[in-house]
């Protein structure tokens, strides 16, 4: 059994014209000859008809069909080939595995890629506490931590022009970095033209979440075999808590260019709206997926990139708490502080974006559209479900 087991991973080790897979992308490769048997899955989610157009799984297959897995853990606990049983499959743990060695292969500047596999939460939280302190330092220096209420004027301890020149550098190299490595991925990839068919359906499978309602609508598992919902819930909170923040400066920003109107901005206005709604959701999103990766069962996932997941997490919630102490406190001689402890946090979110979690979201996207883009296509094979 084991000469056998050992030749089925070099027969998959050598797969997908001959370039050499990694151990974990040979593990996954393994596990989909033991599910393209069975298929007892199908139904679950994307990976599974996407899995069945293919007999034999190469490096840009595994990497596609990684980042498409949602990690919702159904396959895994309607496995009857799942550990302890001898084939030992657990398809979202090895999924997550190759997942962190995508991000970290097409990671720009590639030195950086190593930044995935150091802990999260403490590169995270140091980073914020970090620039948060060095805020206050030049607020010191400058004699201003401490001013009179100033009705909200953060350029009067900020000036305008030196926020948008630091913050607008970081976010641009953050773009930057995530675009080059969806770039190296799509390439890999190379799934053909994106019709407009595809575009849409893969941008409502990523705003809907719609591969973490395990197939059948009532959720995925979490801590055991009972199905939740919660998982895709708080992502939502947590999603368009994101997104609203992201208008609320576009907003704000519109406001100042445009309609010559520069903050602070009444309670009741559209850019104050936004972001307090925005912050809420971002406050209440990571609060329950911390909650939920608190109790998550030990199988789920690979447990080493656990402190990256929480990591994120525990910035978001920074981020959006001390966002609203800030909008809270923003007319009491404690908002120069406030602000410069609220932009530390948005800084190191900024810096960590590419070389964390939110990664996951860009390359699950593209294999979203790949897939979208591929049930497109003939079926050669004529063995799946679609
Ligand atoms: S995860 Fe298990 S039950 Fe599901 S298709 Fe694979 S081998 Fe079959
Ligand atoms: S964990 Fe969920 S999303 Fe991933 S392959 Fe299994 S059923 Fe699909």
């Amino acid at each position: 059994m084991q000469q056998l087991d050992a030749l089925a991973r070099e027969a998959v080790a050598l797969a997908g014209g001959g370039v050499p897979l990694s151990a974990a992308e040979a593990e996954v490769g393994r596990q989909l000859q033991v599910c393209n048997a069975c298929r007892y899955c199908e139904g679950f989610c994307a990976v599974f008809p996407a899995m069945t157009r293919r007999l034999e799984f190469g490096k840009a297959d595994i990497h596609y069909l990684a980042n498409l897995c949602h990690n919702c853990g159904a396959c895994l606990h309607a496995c009857q080939y799942a550990p302890p049983h001898e084939f030992a499959v657990n398809v979202p743990q090895a999924m997550a595995v190759v997942r962190v060695q995508t991000y970290t292969e097409f990671a720009w500047p590639s030195a950086l890629g190593a930044l995935y596999r150091r802990n999260g939460v403490t590169l995270a939280l140091a980073a914020g506490f970090g620039l948060a302190l060095f805020l206050m330092l030049v607020l010191v220096l400058k004699g201003s931590l401490f001013l009179g209420p100033l009705v909200g004027n953060f350029y009067a301890v900020f000036p305008h022009n030196l926020l948008v020149g630091m913050f607008g550098a970081v976010f641009g190299f953050a773009v930057l970095a995530l675009g080059v490595g969806a770039s190296r991925f799509w390439r890999q990839e190379s799934p053909g033209p994106v019709s407009g068919a595809a575009a849409v359906e893969a941008t409502r499978d990523a705003l809907r979440l719609k591969y973490l309602d395990g197939g059948h609508g009532e959720g995925c598992n979490d801590a055991d075999d009972r199905f939740t919902l919660w998982r895709r819930r708080w992502h939502h909170f947590t999603f368009y808590g994101f997104l609203l923040c992201f208008a609320a400066t576009c907003v704000a920003t519109l406001y100042h260019y445009l309609l010559h109107q520069p903050a602070p901005y009444p309670v009741a206005s559209l850019p104050v709206l936004l972001g307090t709604a925005g912050g809420l959701g971002l406050l209440v999103g990571p609060a329950g997926l911390l909650w939920l990766n608190l109790r998550r069962h030990p199988l789920h996932g690979d447990a080493v990139q656990r402190p990256m997941d929480r990591g994120f997490i525990a910035l978001l919630f920074a981020n959006s708490l001390t966002g609203l102490a800030l909008l809270v406190w923003r007319d009491s001689g404690a908002m120069a502080l406030l602000l410069a402890v609220h932009l530390g946090f948005v800084m190191a979110l900024f810096l960590t974006l590419p070389y964390g979690k939110f990664a996951h979201a860009i390359y699950r996207g593209a294999a979203l559209l790949k897939y979208a883009i591929e049930k497109r296509q003939p079926n050669r094979l004529q063995l799946g479900a679609d």
